[in-house]
């Protein structure tokens, strides 16, 4: 037996795998979406008793890395199930367990998830959505703007990450609230993305959004303890997305570059071809060592140690991706860049995963600072 992988996680590998390879390259999302809840894939991770699957991310970031790598990967799963079903998971009340995982594990509704604001970007201690509490009615009144919010046409409801007005001292603290989709006051403009991708990104503006008081998740004054709750399984996932991207890229090459013949021999024989092929195949392969490390060691509850691996991982998957889409790309010549081998669009698809969840350089500007001690430039 694999010590990597135990027989049930292969065995979700291979059944996932099967599911992606039905769907394929022109899946179509929402169809595929019911068929992975109803199989129980995508609350894989969340709590038995409330409808999950009773695994972790470890489970959660196979299927999302397997449907990626069948050329049919599910974005969402990064945000749905990994951030909001952990967050409400962890530290939701009963009542908002009860409403919202059983609807997340079955697929019948979806979570976005908004942090990203227009004027704090990777900083995102400087957030500025703030929450104030209506003294009448103890409602909560949310305002503020976000940015690149994926999927919040197809969520029931966004996560919000605000701040709340501390009436004491005046100081901010970053809390989550859920926002239901229709919300007066929440609402939402398109970003024409340079992206072909089943969904979509928003900029959203939130005026004086009226929400009761149980749309809080969790503890006022622990927020930034439960937000990290959720990051380190979005980093995991991103990692799974972009491993599932750039595995999917790299055997389109494989197969072209085996039957493509233009001297004597297959192009794939040319060692120029074939290296940078294998190269990217072992940066595969080891950035999923790191995210099975990551997912490991968030599943075993350290969550320190997997807020390391996950930025570690994040990185190297992001990094991987990338070079394999582009080496693919390059080992289809000509083909590369038409639409009917579709694969010059996966390389703007790649550099999400450079730039999101966290970006390559404060993730280089972590490991600096947390890992090696060394100081600070900003
Ligand atoms: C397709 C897509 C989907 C997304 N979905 C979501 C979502 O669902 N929810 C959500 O909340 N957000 C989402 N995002 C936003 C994403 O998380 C941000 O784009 C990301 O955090 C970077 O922020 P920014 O774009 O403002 O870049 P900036 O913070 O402006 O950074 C610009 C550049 O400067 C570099 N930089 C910044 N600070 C430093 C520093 N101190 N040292 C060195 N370099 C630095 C960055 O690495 C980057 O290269 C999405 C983004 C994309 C592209």
């Amino acid at each position: 037996m694999s010590t990597i992988e135990t027989e049930e996680q292969k065995a979700l590998r291979s059944a996932v795998a099967a599911l992606g390879k039905r769907h394929g390259r022109n899946y179509d999302r929402e169809t595929l979406w019911a068929e992975a809840a109803k199989l129980g894939y995508l609350g894989v991770n969340l709590p038995e008793a409330y409808g999950g699957g009773g695994g972790g991310i470890s489970e959660l970031s196979i299927v999302l890395e397997e449907l990626g790598a069948a050329g049919c990967p599910l974005l969402m799963m990064v945000v749905s199930p990994a951030i909001c079903g952990t967050v409400i998971a962890r530290f939701g009340t009963d009542a908002q367990k009860q409403e919202w995982l059983p609807a997340l594990a079955d697929g019948t509704r979806t979570m976005a998830f908004g942090i990203t604001e227009p004027d704090a970007g990777s900083n995102s201690h400087r957030i500025t959505t703030t929450a104030r509490r209506d003294p009448d009615t103890g409602d909560w009144l949310l305002t503020g703007r976000k940015v690149f919010i994926s999927g919040v046409d197809i969520a029931d409801a966004t996560l919000i990450v605000g701040r709340t007005e501390d009436a004491r001292t005046g100081t901010l603290k970053p809390c989550l609230f859920i926002v239901p989709r229709d919300a007066p006051g929440f609402t939402r403009r398109q970003i024409d993305m340079e992206l072909q991708a089943a969904e979509k990104q928003f900029e959203l503006t939130l005026d004086d959004v009226r929400l009761p008081a149980d749309a809080l998740v969790g503890d006022e004054d622990a927020g930034l303890l439960q937000l990290f709750a959720g990051l380190n399984p979005e980093r995991i996932m991103t990692a799974a997305f972009a491993i599932g991207m750039g595995r999917y890229a790299l055997a389109q090459a494989i197969t072209y570059a085996r039957d493509r013949t233009v001297w004597k021999t297959p192009i794939g024989a040319h060692q120029a071809i074939a290296h940078p092929l294998a190269q990217a195949h072992i940066d595969l392969e080891l950035a999923r060592l790191m995210m099975q490390k990551a997912a490991y060691l968030y599943d075993a509850g350290d969550d320190i140690g997997a807020g390391e691996a996950a930025n570690m991982a994040k990185y190297a998957a992001g990094e991987a991706c990338v070079r394999a889409v582009d080496q693919a790309v390059h080992t289809l010549g000509g083909n590369g860049l038409t639409r009917e081998f579709g694969l010059a669009s996966l390389i703007t698809a790649a550099r999400v995963a450079r730039i999101a969840p966290v970006s390559r350089e404060m993730i280089l500007n972590y490991v600096s600072h947390q890992t090696l001690g060394l100081p600070k430039s900003y």
